[in-house]
């Protein structure tokens, strides 16, 4: 069977996505953890154009992986000087590394427009750099940058800068799609033109400007590529990179290819919550497998027929890529929401059941109340539990008192004062935050944070608020939804109240004793 190599550059080109920035302690736990996933190759960024780069290079020199290898980024020598005098091409080797990844051009375009020098000087320099770090002893990869876009420019003299590598001693010529616009056809009938023309394995790097990183990675390995890089969730440049984590499930569970261990698939949801909490962006809903609406069922037709045939409605099993099965309960979903969430959650409930009668009720209150469990599950979820079982109540409440202060021109100023019974003591914590709800939030987890250690690890991703009945103006109902964050997972709970402090209030700690009960299990 074929097995292809998984190369992920998160580190480098997915650190050039808007809104991200690694610190050096980042780098490192994000490659620990593509480690434990088993990719092959973890780029570690560029040596010779950061500080930062080479200080991870340095940490990593004396670090054994399990499974991957660790390489350096650069590019080909500048114009008109030696091999031996870039700057660049000896940061990669002081980095220590045992693979480089050395990109070049293959476009006319940005030959003469961007380098401003000569076809042939750039196959010179093709020729120098990949020929250079060779002879020192390195397994060279060479990215040919803007690959399609210079071959429908002109394929002899793109084909040529690959030939040049390959004759340099290139270990994988890595054929770039950099600005992202290419279809997944032309991408495959290129690949099938130039294969039988080299002798060294082809790589397959995409951008997904037209929405596309994925489909062509795939057609490209279908084409014979047996590299695929890309990076976790799709982060990068624009509008990003080929996503690693679709593209790990398909080639195994719908090709039938092998590349991470198969024992692995089922940490891809876990690899992209971790690395979504590290990047400091709020994971995407509707992400293919790893998404948390990926099994996501809410018409009462779909959640029917999910619960006689999983397969009805899912393309794969949830458990596979370690993901779940979620039921959005609404009147839509109506006693069979009940009934398939109580069994995901074990319990055996039967519809003509007293106590499927009595949550059914119960919930149909709560819903003219104005509740609206189908965003907000991790709320449904606990009021199952504790209507079904006995869960241990975490903390009580005493009293909590919130203060918004206002001087003259002065910056507002908000602090929330708690008092707590947690584990049989008082505690009684004040804390200043941005606004009165963050200020709460600050307050409740520094009451609880010595009893519970794991509420570090949990923030708060998202907080909507909602008008119920906007004819009431401020004396209307609110509704809160409050998205919650960890590194495994994130989950939705809800408040409703006259007060805005109070939705919010019942809203967050729903979402602690959430992740405090979440915790306990597992
Ligand atoms: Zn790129």
């Amino acid at each position: 069977m074929r097995k292809i190599k998984i190369y992920d550059t998160t580190l480098r080109d997915g650190s050039q996505g808007e809104g991200i920035n690694y610190s050096l302690n980042d780098k490192i736990r994000i490659a620990e953890k593509l480690d434990d996933l088993g990719v092959h190759y973890i780029e570690g960024g560029w040596p010779g154009s950061n500080p930062k780069d080479a200080q991870f290079f340095k940490k990593m020199a004396g670090v054994n992986f399990k499974n991957s290898q660790i390489v350096a980024f650069g590019s080909t020598r500048r114009a008109q000087i030696k091999a031996t005098d870039d700057k660049n091409l000896k940061d990669i080797l002081k980095s220590k590394v045992k693979i480089a990844t050395i990109f070049g051009k293959s476009w006319l375009l940005h030959i003469k427009n961007v380098l401003h020098t000569s076809p042939e000087e750039n196959l010179d320099m093709i020729f120098d750099s990949v020929s250079f770090l060779v002879k020192k002893g390195l397994v060279v990869f060479y990215d040919a940058e803007h690959f399609f876009d210079g071959y429908k420019d002109n394929a002899k003299y793109a084909l040529r800068s690959l030939i040049t590598a390959e004759d340099a001693g290139a270990n994988f010529l890595v054929l770039c799609d950099t600005n992202g616009g290419s279809l997944p056809l032309q991408i495959q009938q290129i690949i099938n033109e130039i294969k039988p023309k080299l002798k060294v394995p082809l790589g397959i790097h995409c951008h997904n400007d037209s929405g596309l990183a994925v489909a062509n990675s795939l057609f490209a390995v279908e084409a014979g590529c047996e590299m695929v890089q890309g990076t976790i969730n799709g982060y990068g440049e624009r509008c990003g990179n080929a996503d690693l984590l679709p593209i790990i499930a398909n080639l195994k569970l719908k090709m039938n290819l092998d590349s991470i261990p198969d024992q692995k698939i089922k940490n891809l949801t876990e690899v992209s919550y971790f690395v979504s909490e590290i990047s400091n962006m709020r994971h995407m809903n509707n992400q293919p497998y790893v998404g948390d609406s990926a099994f996501a069922h809410k018409g009462g037709v779909h959640i029917n027929a999910v619960m006689k045939e999983p397969y009805s409605y899912e393309h794969i099993a949830p458990e596979t890529v370690g993901n779940k099965r979620r039921v959005l309960v609404s009147e839509l979903g109506g006693k069979s929401g009940i009934l398939i969430l109580a069994k995901e959650l074990k319990f055996d409930l039967t519809k003509d059941d007293p106590k499927t009668k009595k949550i059914h009720k119960l919930l149909q209150s709560l819903e003219l109340k104005g509740y609206h469990f189908e965003a907000a599950e991790a709320s449904f979820e606990l009021l199952l539990k504790k209507a079904l079982s006995k869960v241990s109540e975490f903390f009580k409440l005493e009293s909590f008192r919130v203060v918004v202060n206002k001087e003259s021109d002065k910056k507002i100023n908000s602090e929330a004062i708690i008092k707590l019974k947690v584990k049989g003591k008082v505690e009684h914590t004040a804390a200043e935050g941005d606004g009165p709800v963050n200020a709460l939030d600050n307050a409740l987890r520094k009451a609880l944070k010595d009893f519970y250690p794991t509420l570090s690890k949990m923030h708060l991703s998202d907080f909507k608020v909602r008008v119920l009945d906007e004819k009431s103006g401020t004396a209307a109902r609110v509704r809160v939804f409050i998205q919650s964050q960890d590194e495994k997972d994130s989950w939705n709970t809800m408040g409703v109240s006259e007060n805005i402090i109070e939705a919010s209030w019942q809203a967050l700690v729903d979402s602690i004793e959430y992740k405090l009960l979440k915790d306990k299990v597992s």
